[in-house]
C-alpha cells in the first residue's frame, strides 16, 4: 500500500486507468453475504456474545407475530377494550420495523435520519402532504422520549398494527366522537396516549406473565426456526480458541426449551446438552441495563430453576448457568477487554447501540427482513431500471439549458412517471415500504443501523460462510460529488471553477513558502515545518486501535496465520 492508497478501490470504478480494468472484486452470494459499515479483523476477537430471540432463535413470520397478535387483542378484551376487537386479524403487509408512534396525534411515523417525516399513517389512513404540514410544522419531529416511542424490534411488529387497528376502529365508529389527541365515547375520553399506554403495557404483560411463551415453548416447529448448521457454528467458534456466551434476556426455563430445541440433534452430532455449546450462559440479563449498572449476578439451579443468594464472584464455568450481572463483572470474570468481543443481537437499542456506545464491543446486528429486502432488491431490477431511464430523460430536457432559459420546460409527465415508480417500488417492500429506504430518502433505522452496528446480516449463519481469519472492509462512503463524477471528469483544466483552493505548497503563488520549507530535518530551524505522515493515518478504516494498526497494514502486505494477501483474495463485501 503506497503513498496511502488503497490497492483496489472498492466502489469506485478505475475507468481512468485501463490496467484495473480486468481486477474482479470477489463477491459472495448476496443472501450469503455479511455486509459492512466499520472494518473488523475477525481474528481479532476472542470472545463471540449472542443474543437469543429473534439472533438464535428466529420466529417464523408471519405466523409467530400472528399468534403474539391475537394474545394481545384478548389481553386488551380483557381490560376492558371493545370485544368487537376480538375481530381484528394480524396482516402482515402493513407494519414494518423502526416506525415512530406519536402519542399526542396517535399516528405511526416513518420518519429519516433527522426527524424529517416521510411517511404519516393514523390508523389505517396515509396522511396527506398538505395534513402532515398542519400537525407538523415543516414535516419535521424530534426524538421526545415523552412524546415519541420508537417501535424498535421484531416483537414490536403486532403492536405496531394493533395501534393501527385500534385508532382505525375509533375513528371510523360512529359512537365516537374525535378529537385531535384522541376520542371520546359517552362520558370517557380516551388519549391517544392513555391507547398506547394501554396497548404497550399489554405487550409487556405477554411477555412477563401471559401466554406468549407457553403457546410457543407448546409449539416450537410451529414457531422457531431450526437450522442443523447451528451447531457447527458453534464448534467451530470454540475450535479456533475464542469462547461462547449467551446473553440473553429470557429466563432460564424458556431459554433452556429453546436452546435444546435449537441445538439437538441426536442422529448427526450425538446426544448433547445444549450447554455444552457454550463456555458462559448468562439469563434474565436485563439488556441494555445489563450494559449499564446491570443487577446481581446470581447462580441457576438447574433442577429447580431457583437462583443463588448473594453475589457470584466467579469462577464462570461452562455448563453452569448464570442469571442477571452486569456487562462489567461478566467481562471481567471472562477476562475480556471490549474489543475483542463481537456481540451478535437483533435488537437496534437494547444489544448493539449499548453494546457499542458504553463497552465498546465490536457489534454484528442480524437483521432478518434483509433476505426480504435483498429479494426486492433483485427481482424489482426493471423498476431500478425504470428510475434510471426516467433520470436520462429528466437530465435530456435540462441538458442544454443554462441560466439565459426563459422558457420553462414541462417536466409533469416525468414527474407523475417517477412518483409511480417510486411508489410501486416502496409498494413492493409492503405498504409502508422498505424497512430502510422511502424513495430515495434513508429512514431512521437505516441511519442507526450505519452508525451503531460494525457489521449486518440477516442471519448469524452467514458467518459459517467467512473464515475466522477474515478481514472484513467496509465500502467507501461517498459524498454525492464522489458518487457522480467518474475520476477522469474533473482533469480537464480548463473547466475548473474560478475558485480553486490550492493544498501545495509548490503550486504558483507559494514558491516563496516551498523554498522556506527545509529539504532536511535541522535541529537549528527556528521555525518548525509539519511532517507528511510516512504511513496511513485514517486508522478507522480497519476499526482497530493504532497499535493493532500497525500489525494490520503490515499484514496487507505479508501473511498473517491463516490466510494470504493479494489483491485478488482482498475481501471487499
Ligand atoms: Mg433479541
Amino acid at each position: 500500500m503506497s503513498n496511502g492508497e488503497p490497492l483496489i478501490s472498492p466502489t469506485i470504478p478505475n475507468t481512468h486507468n485501463t490496467s484495473n480494468q480486468n481486477l474482479k472484486v470477489f463477491k459472495r452470494d448476496p443472501q450469503h453475504r455479511i455486509f459492512v459499515n466499520r472494518g473488523l479483523h475477525l481474528d481479532k476477537i476472542k470472545f463471540y456474545g449472542f443474543d437469543m430471540d429473534y439472533t438464535l432463535a428466529v420466529y417464523k413470520s408471519p405466523v409467530y407475530e400472528s399468534m403474539g397478535f391475537d394474545h394481545l387483542k384478548a389481553r386488551l378484551v380483557d381490560i376492558g377494550y371493545p370485544t368487537d376487537f376480538l375481530r381484528f386479524e394480524f396482516d402482515p403487509a402493513f407494519p414494518v420495523r423502526g416506525l415512530w408512534f406519536d402519542k399526542i396525534y396517535g399516528n405511526l411515523l416513518k420518519v429519516d435520519s433527522h426527524g424529517n417525516i416521510l411517511v404519516c399513517i393514523h390508523g389505517f389512513r396515509f396522511l396527506k402532504p398538505h395534513e402532515v404540514q398542519e400537525l407538523y410544522p415543516n414535516k419535521y419531529i424530534q426524538l421526545e422520549d415523552n412524546r415519541l416511542y420508537v417501535l424498535n424490534t421484531l416483537f414490536n411488529i403486532p403492536e405496531t398494527y394493533m395501534l393501527a387497528c385500534i385508532i382505525n376502529y375509533f375513528e371510523t365508529n360512529k359512537e365516537y366522537s374525535k378529537t385531535k389527541t384522541g376520542v371520546t365515547y359517552s362520558n370517557i375520553h380516551m388519549s391517544f396516549k392513555s391507547i398506547f399506554q394501554d396497548a404497550r403495557a399489554a405487550v409487556d404483560w405477554l411477555h412477563s406473565h401471559g401466554d406468549l411463551k407457553s403457546s410457543t415453548m407448546a409449539n416450537l416447529e410451529k414457531y422457531v426456526h431450526k437450522d442443523d448448521r447451528l451447531p457447527i457454528l458453534l464448534d467451530r467458534i470454540r475450535q479456533i480458541g475464542a469462547k461462547t456466551v449467551l446473553i440473553t434476556n429470557s429466563g432460564y426455563e424458556y431459554t433452556d426449551k429453546i436452546m435444546t430445541y435449537l441445538l439437538d440433534f441426536p442422529e448427526k452430532y450425538g446426544s448433547r446438552h445444549w450447554t455444552s455449546y457454550w463456555d458462559c450462559v448468562v439469563v434474565d440479563a436485563m439488556k441494555p441495563l445489563f450494559f449499564e449498572d446491570g443487577t446481581i449476578l446470581r447462580v441457576v439451579d438447574t433442577e429447580t430453576g431457583a437462583l443463588s443468594i448473594g453475589h457470584h464472584l466467579g469462577p464462570l464455568k461452562s455448563g453452569e448457568i448464570y442469571s442477571g450481572g452486569s456487562c462489567e463483572v461478566v467481562s471481567r470474570l471472562l477476562g475480556a477487554k471490549g474489543s475483542d468481543v463481537l456481540y451478535v443481537g437483533d435488537h437496534i437499542f437494547g444489544d448493539i447501540l449499548k453494546s457499542k456506545k458504553i463497552r465498546g464491543w465490536r457489534t454484528f446486528l442480524i437483521i432478518p427482513e434483509l433476505t426480504t429486502e435483498l429479494q426486492v432488491w433483485t427481482e424489482k431490477k426493471q423498476l431500478f431500471d425504470n428510475l434510471t431511464r426516467i433520470e436520462s430523460a429528466l437530465s435530456d430536457i435540462y441538458k442544454h439549458l443554462d441560466s439565459s432559459t426563459l422558457e420553462r420546460p414541462d417536466t409533469s409527465i416525468i414527474s407523475q412517471k417517477l412518483r409511480a415508480v417510486v411508489h410501486e417500488l416502496d409498494m413492493s417492500y409492503g405498504m409502508l415500504g422498505s424497512l430502510f429506504r422511502s424513495g430515495s430518502r434513508q429512514t431512521f433505522f437505516a441511519s442507526q443501523v450505519r452508525r451503531y452496528a460494525d457489521i449486518y446480516a440477516a442471519s448469524i449463519l452467514n458467518l459459517l460462510h467467512y473464515p475466522f481469519c477474515y478481514m472484513f472492509r467496509a465500502p467507501a462512503m461517498l459524498m454525492p460529488h464522489e458518487a457522480t463524477v467518474d475520476h477522469y471528469s474533473v482533469n480537464d483544466v480548463d473547466s475548473m471553477p474560478i475558485v480553486f483552493r490550492s493544498r501545495s505548497s509548490s503550486d504558483a503563488g507559494c514558491d516563496a513558502l516551498a523554498s522556506k520549507r527545509p529539504r532536511e530535518k535541522s535541529t537549528e530551524q527556528a521555525v518548525s515545518w509539519p511532517e507528511p505522515p510516512l504511513k496511513v493515518v485514517h486508522i478507522h478504516d480497519d476499526g482497530d486501535s493504532e497499535e493493532d494498526n500497525s500489525e494490520s497494514s503490515l499484514s496487507l502486505h505479508s501473511v498473517n496465520s491463516n490466510c494470504t494477501f493479494s489483491p485478488d483474495n482482498e475481501h471487499i463485501n
